[in-house]
């Protein structure tokens, strides 16, 4: 409408001039190499006009004819990187579809449209691993190697593939490059900490697990849970390589950062008893044993007691039992302890009262002992044993990740190789879901 309206307006002052020179009087008269030219002034100028109309032209012509083939390929470029771009789409939209076939033919044609392989060789590496083709992934996943805007996910890529044939080594490798070139990335830091772990290099792990922390890939609660971990094992080795000192301090640390965590205390007590401190021994399992009474703790109450007479053992138990008084596990400590020494009425008694509450295997198994070192093999000693195979099996130290029973806690699961999985679980419980970073 607007446009219209000044057309129009144009086209009114063209006319009223057009109109105001026809009307002036007068010639105008040219003369140039003998040639005379007299004409009215108003055709002068309509001449003049359509000259520069003509001229003006004839310059667009010529710039057309002149920038013609790249103007066309230009638009020919626009296309081909139109067209790439859909294949990518395409190609993304396939591979979370899961479609394979249709991934790989869109990543082919991405490839050959646009020249971008930040973008087609990640692409072309997940098609490929959708297909199964590990090898052609890897290929991908080291050419990306090579782009400093694609290596920290060629590296994620090549991780992610170690992890599933099994290569801890090459895993290791990879993420100690990633967390090199990427210090405040989240992955290389969760990532590194666990394989450093796995791999048993507990100090290195602890360092990781700081810097795992500080990214933020790990939150407070775990990143605690795991470093408690790793000091339990460093405490371990150390007392292996007789370093007592060093051990003791590890243990430490591992109960002060987690005074729930069983093999922390059990560790710490059994080092404070072997150095000749059965008092801080004591303490530190009743600490713990006031949090969660467990089989582990009992065995350790035992074995750090200053005194070793079976009849010092009893009056032990039963300092343990005052604690908590209705646990099956003080109940079950102090009936092993009176059997050994033969006070078979007292370690009756509160057997009866364990199986009132727990009627485990662990429970039938010590009515078992307790009837044969009472009466010898016979018939009550079978009766038992019978009942031990159909009762309740007891919690066990079970990875979360592939489910394994270990005799004892460790930090790495020795079946499957992950780290911080195993906990005090009943065996045939569901798992909890995998909690792997990787
Ligand atoms: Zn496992």
């Amino acid at each position: 409408m607007k446009k219209s309206i000044l057309f129009f307006i144009k086209l009114g002052i063209l006319v009223a001039a057009a109109v105001w020179l026809a009307q002036q009087p007068g010639r105008m008269t040219v003369e140039w190499l003998g040639y005379v030219i007299d004409l009215p002034v108003a055709l002068a100028f309509a001449i003049m006009l359509l000259i520069m109309g003509v001229v003006a032209l004839l310059y667009r012509f010529w710039r057309a004819v002149r920038g013609g083939p790249q103007a066309m390929g230009r638009r020919r470029d626009a296309r081909k990187r139109e067209q790439g771009y859909r294949a990518l789409t395409q190609g993304m939209v396939a591979v979370a579809a899961g479609d394979a076939e249709a991934a790989k033919r869109h990543a082919a044609k991405a490839e050959s449209l646009l020249d971008e392989p930040p973008l087609t060789l990640l692409l072309s590496a997940q098609a490929a691993q959708l297909q199964g083709d590990d090898g052609a992934a890897t290929t991908y996943f080291k050419a990306m190697l090579n782009r400093k805007e694609t290596e920290l996910l060629g590296l994620r890529g090549l991780l992610n593939q170690a992890m599933r044939r099994g290569d801890r080594a090459a895993a290791l490798d990879y993420a100690r490059r990633a967390q090199a070139l990427h210090p405040k990335a989240q992955w290389p830091a969760a990532a590194l900490a666990e394989l450093e772990a796995a791999s048993g290099n507990w100090l290195e792990a602890d360092s990781a697990l700081a810097r795992a922390q500080k990214t933020k890939a790990l939150d407070k609660d775990t990143a605690r849970h795991r470093r408690a971990a790793l000091l339990i094992e460093e405490s371990r080795s150390a007392a292996a390589a007789g370093r007592p000192e060093a051990a003791l301090q590890a243990a430490q640390s591992a109960f002060d950062l987690d005074p729930a965590r069983v093999p922390a205390a059990a560790q710490l007590a059994r080092l404070r008893a072997a150095s000749g401190q059965h008092g801080k021994a004591t303490k530190v399992l009743e600490q713990a044993w006031r949090l969660a009474p467990h089989p582990d703790l009992a065995a350790a109450w035992g074995e750090t007691a200053p005194k070793q007479q079976p009849l010092d053992l009893v009056k032990r138990y039963e300092a343990l039992l005052a604690l908590s008084p209705t646990s099956a596990d003080a109940h079950r400590g102090l009936a092993a302890a009176a059997i050994k020494a033969r006070l078979w009425g007292v370690a009756r008694n509160h057997l009866d009262q364990a199986v009132a509450t727990d009627p485990t295997a662990a429970t039938y198994r010590l009515l078992a002992e307790l009837a044969r070192a009472e009466h010898g093999e016979g018939p009550q000693v079978s009766a038992w044993l019978a009942r031990v195979a159909s009762a309740d099996p007891d919690p066990t130290w079970i990875c979360g990740n592939c489910g394994v029973a270990h005799e004892q806690w460790h930090a790495v699961c020795s079946a499957c190789g992950s780290f911080d999985s195993i906990a005090w679980r009943k065996p045939g419980a569901a798992l909890p879901p995998a909690a792997s970073s990787l």
